[in-house]
């Protein structure tokens, strides 16, 4: 199967600042490497201080304009760029699958769950409203007022290229805000694509901008973004320490500030739930993207009673899975994004191990014939995991399921809140009584109760603690980027 992309002009590589794609002032570029093989296969500017400061200056003069278009007709530039995203779904799955690893049909499973962003904030951007505020005192009209906050800037992650960058941009431009941006260094090409339909569905120039870099130069751009006055938003999502940087550092220009930062997420079985629906519910919100994604499982109780043959279950199923390069029609699992990665997710199944833990399934590298390149790691089961492992305390980010056991509600609830984190968590029962007990005990911005796929465009996404603040998608995200102006007139009487 090929990645290979049909339409060329999705791969400018090159930056978009005002009307002009062009390479980094000073020249420098960034090499992209396919994460199946580590090999380069495309060049993109690695920008510096001098472009990121001439994307604020284009992105603030425009917004003098853009902010005036009327809702309507914003709506319908976004309608017409989410459009344009589905009209090119396999290009762009292929271009995802490619540089970031994930099979194709879940590339082009993200291309349309990045279009149902933009498709929802087309749709919100005319319904943003004040409000007619009933005044205390005779002679007033009193109004509150919805307004753009100004130029924002995204920073975004490698494991959803596309959805990270609609997540934020499509609210940004429904707002009348304008936009500059920096996708994650492992992951410029689809941002790039989406960036290039964008300007075909008719964002005018200056409105939204994006500079490439490398992760040793991402700094350099962020950090004057971060201290310029005229940036009045910034959204991101990363991990944490990157996180509290952000926040610390736009102290000085006090910008809103949108942090999807790490997750911990426990998913818990209690001995009433179908344990069939709980291992789909696992292996969908555990196995996908390769348990690259924030919200992914990283701590998995079960309670005692069903816990060995819910472990059963489980590793049958996640033997099962087919590992291999998203070219390959059967993958289920792909590379995983960089050697960073494995590391890690090698460190923390040997960190378990000579701590007790016990390996069920996979729990090694992989190097074979079907995945030739350095970054294969095999879907691992370790069951007696405890609190003091690393892979509790940090998210592992790749496709390791660490089972502990547990014997009741209120000691399994203290152990999943013991967490810095809150971003989402799990569980499955089927008594309703405890269901309530637990949507609210349990500390975190998501809960997914029987439910394993809980992400929709529709659905306040974001978290608590740690993971940060801010939410987007929902009518929640469009607040994001508007502020709230307060009118008053006197003398009416
Ligand atoms: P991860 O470890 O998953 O790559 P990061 O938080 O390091 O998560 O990266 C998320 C985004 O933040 C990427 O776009 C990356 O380039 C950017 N980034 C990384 N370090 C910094 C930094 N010191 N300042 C600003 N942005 C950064």
């Amino acid at each position: 199967m090929s990645l290979t992309i049909q339409n060329p002009i999705l791969m400018p590589g090159a930056n978009l600042i005002g009307a002009e794609w062009s390479a980094a002032a000073d020249g420098r570029t960034l090499n992209v490497c396919d994460p199946a093989t580590d090999e380069v296969f495309a060049i993109v500017p690695d920008s510096g201080a001098a472009d990121a400061r001439h994307a604020v200056d284009v992105a603030h003069a425009a917004f003098a304009t853009w902010k005036k278009v009327p809702a309507k007709q914003r709506a319908q530039i976004v309608k017409r760029w989410n459009d344009l995203v589905v009209a090119h779904v396999e290009d762009l799955g292929r271009l995802i699958s490619r540089e970031q690893g994930k099979p194709l049909a879940e590339g082009k499973g993200e291309v349309m769950y990045a279009a149902s962003y933009i498709e929802w904030f087309a749709e919100e951007a005319t319904r943003a409203d004040g409000d007619v505020i009933a005044a205390p005192v005779p002679g007033r009209r009193m109004f509150a007022l919805r307004e753009p906050v100004g130029v924002i800037a995204a920073i975004t992650p490698w494991n959803f290229p596309a959805a990270m960058i609609a997540r934020k941009i499509a609210p940004a431009l429904a707002a009348g805000c304008t936009v500059v941006c920096k996708p994650a260094e492992d992951t410029p090409l689809t941002s790039l694509a989406l960036v290039k339909l964008a300007e075909q569905a008719g964002v005018p120039p200056g409105v939204l901008n994006i500079v490439t870099a490398s992760r040793e130069r991402a700094a350099e751009v962020v950090d004057v973004w971060l201290d310029d006055p005229r940036v009045r938003k910034m959204t991101f999502t990363g991990s944490t320490p990157v996180g509290k940087h952000l926040a610390r550092r736009s102290a000085d220009t006090l910008k809103k500030l949108s942090l999807e930062l790490g997750g911990n997420a426990p998913f818990i079985v209690f001995d009433d739930a179908d344990l069939d629906a709980a291992v789909e519910g696992l292996m969908a919100a555990k196995f996908r993207n390769g348990g690259q994604t924030c919200v992914c499982p990283n701590r998995i109780f079960v309670q005692d009673k069903v816990h060995d043959a819910f472990v059963e279950k489980l590793a049958a199923r996640v033997s099962a899975l087919v590992v291999a390069p998203a070219t390959d029609s059967a993958a289920q699992i792909g590379p995983m994004i960089n050697a960073r990665a494995v590391d890690k997710i090698e460190r923390h199944v040997n960190d378990a191990v000579s701590r007790g833990a016990r390996v069920v399934a996979g729990g090694k590298r992989i190097k074979s014939d079907r995945c030739p390149g350095p970054n294969y790691y095999a879907p691992t089961v370790l069951v007696d995991v405890d609190a003091t492992m690393e892979c509790s305390c940090e998210e592992t980010f790749g496709p390791v399921a660490p089972v502990t056991r547990f014997s009741t509600e209120a000691e399994v609830v203290a152990t999943a809140n013991a967490t810095p984190f809150g971003l989402a968590a799990y569980f499955y029962s089927n008594d309703v009584k405890r269901i309530w007990r637990l949507a609210d005990a349990l500390e975190s911005g998501i809960v997914g109760i029987n439910e394993g796929a809980i992400a929709a465009e529709a659905a306040p996404f974001g978290g608590i603690k740690d993971s940060g603040y801010g939410r987007e998608g929902s009518r929640y995200g469009l607040e994001e980027y508007m502020h709230i102006k307060y009118v008053c007139q006197g003398q009416l009487d």
